[in-house]
């Protein structure tokens, strides 16, 4: 069963304390495709300019990512740039240079229609509703999101999630999302505004799931050293989503492992700049980290 996942292509230029890497490929959609295309076969929607170079779409391809829903249109593509501070945990935007994202409107090629798993990668909430509005019969439909759609487009949100079966955040978009401190009671509000599965994530400290009161608590794989973090949260929720498209069974009895996957796929991302770690990935090594996690949380 294929995934089908809409958000941003980026080209982005990241900056550590350690190094500085200009217009590697990014964007919510990259990271998710990349990391669910470990899983299952993947349909890609998103938007990009003629200046997008062709090793970026090599890349796709080597990952057997599907491109007929990527629209290439005159104009930039979507240049984002970002800092860490020393510690890595927090980062500041320096750049936004939307290009073409700022005309983007998801066409859903008929192919696409009838995926059954969806994920609505970060991207402007209005997108994700258009992207539903052309699906048939979608089975299992998961949205992401960033504080800046809490910012600017919360009543779209709101309605979206009325519209999904799971919720992805981070636990500071949580806390703002339901002026609730505490992570519990948090999930408990996010599943009052419609969602079954809320997801909650912690960064180094894993990840919450919360399915109508039924709690999973998944740790993070435990890193020496990161090299950066960006797209991390996308490879977590296309991770899961790409094991959950091919796993027997209904998601009820799937969403853990999937999310033990998650949070491989995004420690992966992690060890290196952009998708370079990522790509570098096999099913061999997702197995051996995922073992190694199962001993590490067993007692
Ligand atoms: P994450 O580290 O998981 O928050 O995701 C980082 C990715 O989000 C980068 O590759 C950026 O290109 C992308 N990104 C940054 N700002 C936006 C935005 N406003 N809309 C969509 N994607 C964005």
């Amino acid at each position: 069963m294929s995934v089908l996942i809409v958000g941003s292509v980026a080209l982005d230029s990241i900056k550590t304390p350690q190094a500085q890497h200009p217009r590697l490929l990014g964007g919510s959609a990259s990271y998710a495709s990349v990391a669910a295309s470990f899983f299952a076969p993947v349909k890609m929607i998103g938007i990009v300019g003629d200046d997008f170079p062709a090793a970026c779409l090599r890349l796709y391809k080597k990952h057997k990512i599907d491109l007929e829903g990527l629209q290439v249109v005159a104009g930039k593509t979507f240049h984002w740039s970002g800092e860490y501070e020393t510690n890595m945990d927090n980062r500041r935007t320096l750049k936004t240079e939307l290009g073409v994202f700022e005309t983007f409107t998801p066409r859903l090629p008929v192919s696409c229609q009838k995926s059954e798993f969806v994920l609505l990668a970060n991207i402007a909430p209005v997108l994700q509703h258009h992207v539903l509005d052309q699906m048939r019969q979608p089975k299992f439909v998961v949205a992401d999101t960033m504080d800046l759609w809490l910012n600017i487009a919360l009543p779209d949100l709101l309605k979206l999630l009325k519209r999904v079966d799971g919720f992805v955040l981070n636990e500071s978009e949580a806390r703002q999302l339901t002026r609730e401190n505490n992570l519990i009671r948090a999930a408990r509000k996010l599943h009052g505004m419609g969602p079954k599965y809320v997801i909650i994530k912690k960064g180094e400290n894993g990840a919450i799931l919360s399915a109508r009161g039924k709690l999973f608590i998944a740790p993070a794989f435990p890193l020496e050293k990161v090299m950066d973090p960006t797209g991390a949260g996308d490879s977590f929720v296309g991770g899961m989503m790409g094991y959950l498209a091919t796993a027997k069974g209904p998601v009820e009895s799937n969403i853990r492992p999937a999310i033990i996957y998650g949070s491989i796929l995004a420690s992966y991302c992690c060890g290196g700049f952009g998708l370079s770690a990522l790509t570098r990935v096999t099913r061999a090594l997702i197995a051996r980290r995922f073992k190694e996690l199962e001993n590490l949380t067993r007692f």
